[in-house]
């Protein structure tokens, strides 16, 4: 139950009942017990977005992890943006910050950069570290799941010296599928498909509230299919892939204009990819089944114009039981996405201690299925 709240943020008695297949008064006690522990809090919300749903916006009451329970810190090392955010345990964020810096600055100093950012941060917000939970990274470029990498290790080493805490790396639009997934557009579903059009093409997968990483750590890479044999060469090895036909700079080499859709050639540029993109998606959801496809990056900003091709070549290409469940909506997070990724990870990943708490005070729920691991799929 501790680890719904965890991932999932503030959730009302009965989210919380359908997430952790409790009986009501099984759960009440529980409740109870970790409410006099000082372990939860209660306190009058939103109704906060999530699996069952009802009267959006009415006041409730909502259980979360107690706010004093530990932070989670989330970094975003991105190309030309450093972005630091600060969250507690109770999905509230106490503290935000980016700067720019230039494309090839070293990584050392990126690392540099964002240090002192969180230190600006802390002393302007009177943030005391002590009990920070964990750290979350996103980076440019691939993160093998095993491969040892000069660029993870650098990273990995030098924060969690600094904080003396663990510290999870990833790449930084894995972080903002993630993220989307816990806070934005794909908030409350169990599957969820993000791309991400910007200079380069990238995406993730979420399945049960987590990010799916696969056997190398390159889930979600739809980029990189290929949509022609005969195509140009990837710097991934590939050729024809997707990246190479709608990444922006792919499509600002033909058009300047690109974003602007007052203009003819963009409108065509932009109807042209995305249908490439709507063919890519529709294998992509023929394979995955997801609830949402979640569409973010700057690419994302011209609507319609991308998104109606988009649409139509993704219902022409899927099974009707695909494309009759699937949503497509344009991604709700803004440049701090990847940070809160790293934030979710640590809520994900980290804070085991809790799972134990909550194992050892929680009765099996009925039946052994894998609730107090974290993101129950929920039926709905
Ligand atoms: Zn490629």
């Amino acid at each position: 139950m501790l680890s719904a709240l965890r991932t999932r943020g503030p959730l009302t008695r009965a989210q919380l009942a359908e997430q952790t297949n409790l009986s009501r008064a099984t759960l009440s006690s529980i409740i109870q017990t970790l409410l006099s522990k000082q372990a939860l809090a209660e306190r009058r919300g939103e109704d906060p977005a999530g699996p069952g749903l009802r009267g959006r916006g009415r006041p409730v009451s909502v259980l979360t992890l107690n706010p004093a329970g530990g932070l989670a810190l989330g970094i975003d090392l991105g190309q030309r943006r450093i972005q630091v955010t600060i969250s507690n345990v109770a999905h509230e964020f106490v503290a935000s910050g980016a700067i720019a810096c230039a494309e090839r600055t070293p990584w050392v100093r990126r690392v540099e950069l964002a240090l002192d950012l969180v230190d600006n941060l802390t002393t302007r917000h009177e943030i005391s570290l002590t009990a920070l939970a964990g750290v979350g990274v996103g980076i440019v470029g691939p993160v093998a799941a095993d491969a040892r990498s000069e660029r993870v290790e650098l990273v990995r080493e030098t924060v969690s010296a600094w904080f003396g805490v663990p510290v999870y790396v990833d790449n930084n639009t894995r972080l903002a599928a993630l993220a989307e997934a816990v806070w934005g557009a794909g908030s409350g579903v169990d599957s969820a498909l993000y791309l991400r059009l910007s200079y380069g093409v990238g995406g993730g997968l979420v399945l049960g509230g987590r990010l799916f990483a696969g056997a190398g750590g390159a889930a979600g890479e739809l980029g990189h299919i290929s949509v022609d044999r005969d195509g140009p060469a990837c710097p991934c090895g590939g050729r024809g892939c997707l990246e190479r036909y709608v990444s922006l700079t792919t499509l600002q080499a033909q058009c300047s204009d690109i974003l602007d859709a007052r203009d003819q050639t963009a409108r065509d540029l932009l109807a042209d990819a995305g249908t490439r993109i709507g063919e890519v998606l529709a294998a992509a959801c023929n394979t995955v089944n997801p609830e949402v496809v979640v569409i973010g990056g700057e690419l994302a900003e011209t609507g319609d114009h991308l998104f109606k091709p988009l649409e139509a070549a993704l219902r022409r290409h899927t099974h009707s039981q695909v494309h009759r469940t699937v949503r497509v909506t344009r991604a709700a997070l803004g440049p701090d996405a990847a940070a809160r990724g790293g934030i979710a990870l640590v809520l994900t990943t980290a804070l085991s201690a809790l799972d134990q708490e909550a194992s050892r005070l929680c009765i099996p729920p009925r039946p052994s299925t894998s609730a107090g691991t974290g993101g129950t799929p929920s039926t709905r």
